[in-house]
C-alpha cells in the first residue's frame, strides 16, 4: 500500500497472520462476485498497454507461471491462480503496471484505485509491481510461519507480491466499503505528508499528528489483512512446489 516499505509491511504481514484467526481471513471468499456494476465506458479484463516492451516480457513470464497447471490441467499454484482469475473475470478494467524505481520509495507493490462507479464500486484498478524493489527486499520476518521471499527465486518472488496486490484489488472490486477505504487512506496519507511540513512545535500539533497517524494505521491494518492471509498462502505454495512437495 502506498507509502508503506518492504519491510515495514513484511513485518506487519508477519504480524497479522501471526495473531489473525485463520478461518474467518482467509475464509473470505474469493470467486468473481456477480453484484459487480459494470463500468461500460471500457471494456473490461487486465490490461497490458502501460508496459514497456521489456516490461511486457516479464509480465508474460509472470503471467505464465500464474496459468500453468500439471498434468492434470489443475493450476500448479491453486491459490495465486484463484485469485488472478476473480481479478480477470470481475467485469472491470485492471491496469498492470511494471515502473522502474524512481530512488525514493520502498514499495514492493500497490493497487490504486483509479475509477469508482456511481455505486461505490471501483471500476478501474492498477495494480503496481516494482521489481527492483522486490529484487533487494530482505526475508526479515519475526514470525517462523511466514518468512515472505524465503526460499524463492527471482520470478517467484515478484509472483509472492502479486498475489499480495491481486488480493487487495479482489477486495476493491467487489466491496465498495474496501475501495473507500483504500482511497480514505491514500488521502490520509497525503494530508499526513502536507501536515508534517508544516511542522509547529506545539502540544495540539503534536495530538493532531498522533490522531492522523492513528488513523493511518487502523486504515492500513484492514486493508493488509486479508493481502497479507493470501500472500502468505501463496508464498507457501511457492515454496511447496519448489521444494517438490
Ligand atoms: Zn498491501
Amino acid at each position: 500500500m502506498a507509502g508503506k516499505s518492504v519491510v515495514w509491511i513484511a513485518t506487519l504481514c508477519a504480524a497479522l497472520t501471526a495473531t489473525m484467526a485463520n478461518a474467518d481471513v482467509q475464509a473470505a471468499p474469493l470467486e468473481t462476485s456477480n453484484h459487480l456494476s459494470m463500468d461500460t465506458t471500457n471494456p473490461s479484463g487486465i490490461y497490458t498497454d502501460r508496459l514497456s516492451p521489456r516490461r511486457l516480457k516479464l509480465w508474460k513470464s509472470l503471467t505464465a507461471m500464474v496459468l500453468a497447471t500439471d498434468a492434470a490441467g489443475n493450476p500448479l499454484y491453486a491459490r495465486l491462480h484463484a485469485l488472478w482469475q476473480a481479478v480477470a473475470t470481475s467485469g472491470h478494467v485492471v491496469y498492470v503496471e511494471l515502473p522502474a524505481w524512481n530512488g525514493i520509495h520502498h514499495k514492493a507493490g500497490e493497487v490504486v484505485v483509479e475509477k469508482v462507479d456511481q455505486k461505490g464500486y471501483s471500476s478501474a484498478v492498477a495494480i503496481r509491481l516494482y521489481p527492483d524493489v522486490i529484487d533487494h527486499a530482505t526475508s526479515e520476518s519475526s514470525d517462523e510461519e511466514f518468512r515472505p521471499f524465503l526460499g524463492l527465486g527471482k520470478t517467484e518472488r515478484y509472483l509472492e507480491v502479486l498475489g499480495h496486490e491481486l488480493a487487495h484489488a479482489v477486495m476493491a472490486l467487489r466491496e465498495p466499503d474496501y475501495a473507500r477505504k483504500m482511497l480514505d487512506l491514500a488521502s490520509e496519507s497525503a494530508n499526513y505528508a502536507a501536515f508534517y511540513r508544516m511542522y509547529v512545535e506545539s502540544p495540539q500539533y503534536a495530538e493532531e499528528m498522533r490522531q492522523r497517524a492513528e488513523r493511518i494505521q487502523i486504515l492500513t491494518e484492514i486493508l493488509e489483512r486479508p493481502a497479507c492471509a493470501a500472500e502468505m498462502e501463496v508464498w507457501r505454495e511457492l515454496t511447496q512446489k519448489r521444494s517438490g512437495k
